[in-house]
């Protein structure tokens, strides 16, 4: 958090160092990036991602799409234009905030070179298949995803604070279930870290991980909390299913 000095801001513990939320998944030969944080730049080069087939955006919110511009470096390496999927809200948001990118004036490495595309039902790519999961966060529906390749199903919630039936249902059988546990303390937007955990023993996942986390949770003493059931993540955190 800029300007704090907390325990949590200040620790030595590297997994207390949050960058925005995001997720880089590799199933089935298919690389898919699920939003573009401000410090999306940062993200890629630290954890060492060099192909990115397709991004796919949760919602709008400037935390999850201002390091858009920098999948133009993906664009430009791969020499392709990149399917960029999100509800039609947040399609026609990501027209309006990068207008520059449909320009022709510019040339091929200036510009991320993307097909915006509304997601409104399952969409397969390859042999990986991703289906949006609707839920709310706040007074907004945005989605979340659920992606099911090389026989596995892995589910990412990011930003939530309800889960209506018919996303539940989708839920089943995953193979992990990552979902928003912002805080202790209530957030109109997002769930708190005890309705995220009820949630996930709810959903009975195989892995269970809690993300979109602030300065308010020290990663060793959350984990000491959640004991074996619930894995704190942080940057960089691999996960093979
Ligand atoms: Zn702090
Ligand atoms: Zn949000
Ligand atoms: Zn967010």
């Amino acid at each position: 958090m800029i300007g704090c000095s907390c325990a949590v801001c200040t620790s030595s513990d590297l997994r207390n160092r949050r960058r925005r939320s995001s997720l880089y998944v590799v199933a089935a030969n298919q690389h898919i990036v699920v939003d573009t944080p401000p410090d999306f730049r940062d993200q890629v080069l630290s954890f060492g991602v060099e192909r990115v087939d397709a991004v796919f955006l949760t919602h709008p919110h400037a935390d999850h799409i201002y390091g858009f511009d920098d999948v133009r470096r993906f664009s430009t390496m791969q020499q392709e234009h990149i399917p960029v999927y999100g509800d039609p809200r947040t399609i026609k948001q990501m027209r309006k905030k990068f207008d520059y990118v449909d320009r022709p004036s510019y040339g091929f490495e200036s510009v991320p070179r993307v097909q915006f595309t509304d997601l409104v039902e399952p969409v397969s790519l390859g042999d990986v298949r991703i289906t949006p999961l609707p839920v709310s966060h706040g007074m907004d529906k945005i989605n979340g995803f659920l992606f099911e390749g090389d026989g596995q199903r892995l589910a990412y919630i990011p930003d939530c604070n309800g889960i209506p039936d018919e996303t539940f249902q989708c839920l089943e059988n995953l193979d992990a279930m990552i979902l928003d546990g912002l805080r202790p303390e209530p957030h109109p937007t997002h769930f708190s870290t005890r309705e995220c955990v009820d949630y996930l023993h709810k959903i009975g996942a195989r892995q269970s991980f809690i993300t979109h986390l602030t300065h308010s949770s020290d990663h060793h003493d959350l984990q000491q909390q959640l004991g074996h059931g619930v894995t704190v993540p942080w940057d960089g955190m691999e996960v093979k299913l």
